[in-house]
């Protein structure tokens, strides 16, 4: 079995790496000469529009994926035509949309903050009047850790967030006073069978996710997972997913779904029987899922802009460090580490310098 990828980020090398054991091969598709994927999958080098490029691709394997939802939908199209894709091309399309994506969230009965659609100036204004202020303008298409956002707090920032986020359409949303932000990965297979990983509480900042812990028995499962339920029904789903959620009080509701493995599901490496990554090959191949229980405890940190160096990480017990061997730059995610433990011992203290360590 072949699977191709779009996409040659960590996201598909961690994908690649976890179908190995099950003789899976991986051939990925990225503009990127030093796409990290390198490592444990062909790489073929183009853009994600190159027409030749993408028949080449899906030529080369049996079943198609991604590895992010902002690939050219035409391209997804293109190669859904010769090969099967999942998870299916619908959901891309949605997730692409964060109007088209929070306006199917309603159709499907999962709260949302409330939200209007921008297209100038004025609407802009009109939204900020009839939703209140502070609000959280956001490109409808692109926008990722924290990327093409801008928060407003007073009426006179209205003009400067609307030509901060390049004047393009967008949504504005009520800012969510939110007490947790959750979010949860289930994984669906083609005989429509589905399980769900415990929920993750993720810590962001400046919109890129810093802490994720493994919640077991979160009083906001079930809700969770009855949301997720309906987007997998909704798309006839195939793969992994994952839904981000705010909880304020008694409130559970959803941010944005991603069509795919999610940075917060990269505790269940270590943290859970089967991971996100080789649940989701399993299920795109047709092959049978895996547990998604926990094992113990877990916590990832994510490494943004720098790794920590001189085996700091490595040398606490019960820490695995990820290296993507991706160039540092900042903002960019360069790896991770997760502290798994079977009983609490000293958890908190290792998540606690673990977290000193990635400042
Ligand atoms: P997003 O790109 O929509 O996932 O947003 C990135 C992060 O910005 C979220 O994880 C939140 O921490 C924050 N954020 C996004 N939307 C809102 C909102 N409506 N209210 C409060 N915080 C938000």
């Amino acid at each position: 079995m072949v699977v191709g990828l779009l996409g040659g980020g960590q996201l598909a090398r961690m994908l690649a790496q976890a179908a190995h054991p099950l003789g899976i091969k991986t051939v990925f598709l990225d503009p990127a000469v030093d796409a990290c994927a390198q490592v444990a999958a062909d790489h073929i080098c183009a853009a994600f529009d190159d027409t030749d490029a993408l028949d080449q691709f899906a030529a080369r394997v049996d079943v198609i994926s991604y590895e992010f939802e902002n690939v050219p939908f035409e391209s997804v199209q293109r190669v859904a035509k010769k090969k099967p894709v999942f998870p299916p091309a619908d959901a891309v399309a949605v997730a692409q949309d964060r109007l088209v994506e929070k306006t199917m969230f309603g159709e499907l009965g999962i709260a949302t903050a409330e939200f209007r659609a921008v297209d100038n100036l004025s609407s802009l204004a009109n939204a900020a009047k009839e939703i209140g202020l502070p609000a959280v303008l956001k490109t409808r298409r692109m926008g990722y850790d924290g990327k093409g956002q801008a928060i407003i707090w007073e009426t006179s920032e209205l003009e400067e967030s609307w030509s901060s986020i390049g004047e393009v359409p967008a949504i504005l949303e009520a800012f969510v006073p939110f007490d947790r932000e959750l979010s949860i990965i289930a994984v669906r297979s083609q005989s429509s069978r589905v399980e769900f990983y415990p929920a993750s509480e993720n810590t962001h900042a400046d919109g890129i996710l810093r802490l994720s812990l493994s919640r077991v028995a979160d009083p906001c499962q079930g809700r969770a997972e009855e949301y997720v339920g309906r987007l997998l029904n909704r798309f006839g789903y195939v793969g992994v997913i994952a839904l981000e959620l705010f909880q304020l009080g008694d409130d559970l509701i959803a941010n944005e779904f991603a069509p795919r493995v999610h940075n917060s599901g990269h505790w269940t490496i270590e943290g859970a029987e089967i991971s996100q990554f080789e649940n989701h090959m399993r299920a795109i191949c047709g092959l049978p899922l895996g547990s998604t229980q926990a094992v113990g405890k877990a916590a990832m940190v994510n490494f943004i802009g720098k790794i920590p160096t001189g085996g700091t990480v490595m040398s606490q017990p019960n820490v695995f460090l990820h290296d993507y061997g991706k160039v540092a730059k900042p903002g960019r995610k360069v790896g991770h580490a997760t502290v798994q433990v079977q009983t609490d011992g000293d958890f908190v203290n290792t998540v606690d310098d673990i977290l000193a360590l990635a400042k």
